[in-house]
């Protein structure tokens, strides 16, 4: 498999540089696993002061993103890449990211990251894209960290990245374990401040160590996220 191709068309591409640089991100560049292309929208603006934006029609409060420099820019990603990209733009009003979404992009060759800033983007950019995808529901000032986190959340998917693979298919939301949240963890010290660590982790008895974390994830889901065994069908007594 060869390396997923990503562009990121922002304002700001500045914002990437330690990001790209550090971690797994920054592992899976050198490692081969992943390519990075920043775009610079402000390449694609127009005028002396390569603008960008421009008021809305109607009128309103704030600056609205215009569809052509948006979708130039988009446009001279994909060239840069040499490939046509699954485009994504970040936005408050997209599918909210979660890990299955996170998984379909993993599995993809190629992808733009779109990332707004002032009110957003013309609706005709809209057109343009494949994917919108939300960070949560409130509102940042611009695109760049959910496209950082979706890219985050992509990256640690991508075969041979994490040094254990069984790290992403042993976690929260990972549909080998049901889509439960994990179990609590624990290391050293065997106390701390009074408060010590369930004996049966320390027995060295593994068949019992499973049974008690497979019992902690599906107590913990159904007291801090119970719709998540609802949403999987997964409602065990
Ligand atoms: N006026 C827009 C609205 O009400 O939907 C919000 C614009 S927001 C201030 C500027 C940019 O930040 C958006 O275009 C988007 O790229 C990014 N952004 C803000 N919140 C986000 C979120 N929760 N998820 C993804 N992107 C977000």
């Amino acid at each position: 498999m060869g390396a997923l191709q990503v562009a990121i068309v922002t304002l700001f591409p500045e914002l990437f540089g330690p990001f790209l640089e550090t971690s797994f991100v920054g592992r899976a560049r050198s490692g081969g696993q992943l390519q990075v292309h920043l775009e610079a929208l402000r390449q694609h603006g127009l005028g002396k002061h390569r603008t960008v934006d421009d008021t809305p029609y109607g009128g309103g409060a704030g600056m609205v993103m215009r569809a052509d420099c948006v979708v130039a820019a988009i446009e001279a990603a994909e060239a840069a890449l040499g490939a046509r990209t699954t485009r994504v733009l970040l936005t408050p009003q997209g599918r909210r990211l979660d890990q299955a979404g996170a998984a379909e992009l993993a599995a993809r060759p190629a992808l733009t990251f779109v990332c707004g800033r002032y009110e957003g983007f013309d609706e005709r950019v809209r057109a343009f894209v494949d994917a919108e995808l939300s960070l949560g529901d409130f509102v940042l000032t611009g695109g760049e960290i959910p496209a950082m986190a979706v890219l985050e959340a992509v990256v640690r998917l991508l075969p041979g990245v994490l040094g254990n693979p069984e790290s992403a298919t042993r976690e929260t939301f990972a549909a080998a374990c049901d889509g439960l949240l994990e179990h609590a963890q624990y290391t050293r010290p065997p106390e701390f401040r009074g408060l010590g660590v369930p004996e049966v982790l320390l027995s060295g008895d593994h068949a019992k160590i499973r049974a008690y974390r497979q019992q902690d994830a599906l107590d913990r889901t159904r007291a801090r996220r119970p719709e998540l065994l609802a949403a999987g069908g997964r409602r065990r007594e």
